[in-house]
């Protein structure tokens, strides 16, 4: 009945780490920020189809902000006058950052309902430099996922 379903679906979700649920950093399709907005780069965004896209600087680990499929539509692609940066700054979408892959599911799932997130950067920090750790994105996390996991049977 939909108790226990529910029941289960909370219980999955409290054994599980964001580890063993997000997608890794290598196979996340992502864009640099300085890159020119032409139609090349629009048609690989619809090639791939995902609705939100992280934006990173220089390295693919350094992710600073997330851009939606959606903010493409309106665009003039000919003027070549706008960069990734743009419409990021532009849009501002907000999304979940200092997840940490030891993280509880469950936790992120609450924190993504108190703060409509639909997806979250997870992240490493380099300890090597004692002050000021700089946090390094290895993967991200979407609603879909954790959803995914809860409803999963066993
Ligand atoms: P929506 O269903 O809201 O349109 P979507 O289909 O783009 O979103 P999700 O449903 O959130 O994506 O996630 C589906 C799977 O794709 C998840 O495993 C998620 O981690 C992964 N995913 C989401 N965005 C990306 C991306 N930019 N690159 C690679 N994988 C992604
Ligand atoms: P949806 O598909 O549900 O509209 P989305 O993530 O695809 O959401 P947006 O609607 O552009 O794209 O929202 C981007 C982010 O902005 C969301 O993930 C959410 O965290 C945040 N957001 C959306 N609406 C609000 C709001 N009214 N107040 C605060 N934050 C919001």
């Amino acid at each position: 009945d939909r108790e226990k379903l529910i029941m289960t679906g909370v219980l999955n979700l409290k054994g599980k780490k964001i580890r063993d649920i997000m997608t890794n950093l290598i196979d996340v399709f992502m864009l640099e920020a300085n890159r020119i907005v032409d139609d090349e780069l629009v048609l690989n965004v619809h090639g791939y189809g995902y609705s939100r896209i992280p934006v990173y600087e220089g390295r693919r680990d350094n992710i600073i902000g997330l851009v939606n499929i959606r903010d493409f539509a309106l665009l003039d692609t000919e003027s070549g006058k706008f960069t990734v940066r743009n419409i990021m700054n532009f849009y501002k979408h907000r999304y979940g950052t200092a997840i940490t892959p030891d993280d509880s599911s469950y936790d992120v799932f609450n924190l993504f309902k108190k703060e409509q997130y639909h997806l979250g950067v997870v992240v490493e920090y380099d300890n090597t430099s004692e002050k000021d750790p700089k946090a390094k994105a290895i993967g991200i996390v979407t609603l879909e996922d954790i959803i995914e996991e809860m409803i999963q049977e066993e």
